[in-house]
């Protein structure tokens, strides 16, 4: 999608600090971190977010789940949070699919 941010990063017309890349997937450090490792994991086909996911597409968020644990695994992350914001009210701010991974403070529960 040519006015999406995330598809711009996955372009790479905007750059990125990668953590991660194959042919299905990217993941980068987010620009405005909240907690000491704080990355993100995206898909590089434009997906607007958990709400779009079907049967069709769902492979990737496999792939992206592995991903995440082979990285979190890389980074030494023993203790981790994932999260993915759908709609406005729950502070999604990029439409394209991401998953945060934050780690290395403590977490409230239940999420702010
Ligand atoms: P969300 O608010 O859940 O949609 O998450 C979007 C995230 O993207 C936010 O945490 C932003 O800080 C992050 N972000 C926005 N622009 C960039 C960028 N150019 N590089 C890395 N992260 C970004
Ligand atoms: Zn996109």
């Amino acid at each position: 999608m040519s006015d999406c941010l995330f598809c711009k990063i996955i372009a790479g017309e905007i750059p990125s600090s990668k953590v991660y890349e194959d042919e299905k997937c990217l993941a980068f450090y987010d620009i405005d971190p909240q907690a000491p490792t704080h990355f993100l994991v995206i898909p590089k086909t434009h997906i607007g977010s958990v709400a779009e996911v079907n049967e069709d597409n769902a492979a990737i968020v496999a792939h992206i789940f592995t991903v995440i644990a082979q990285q979190a695994k890389k980074l030494g992350l023993d203790s981790y949070r994932v999260v993915s914001n759908i709609g406005d009210q729950a502070g999604q701010t990029v439409p394209h699919l991401h998953f945060h991974v934050l780690s290395g403070r403590d977490m409230t529960w239940p999420p702010g």
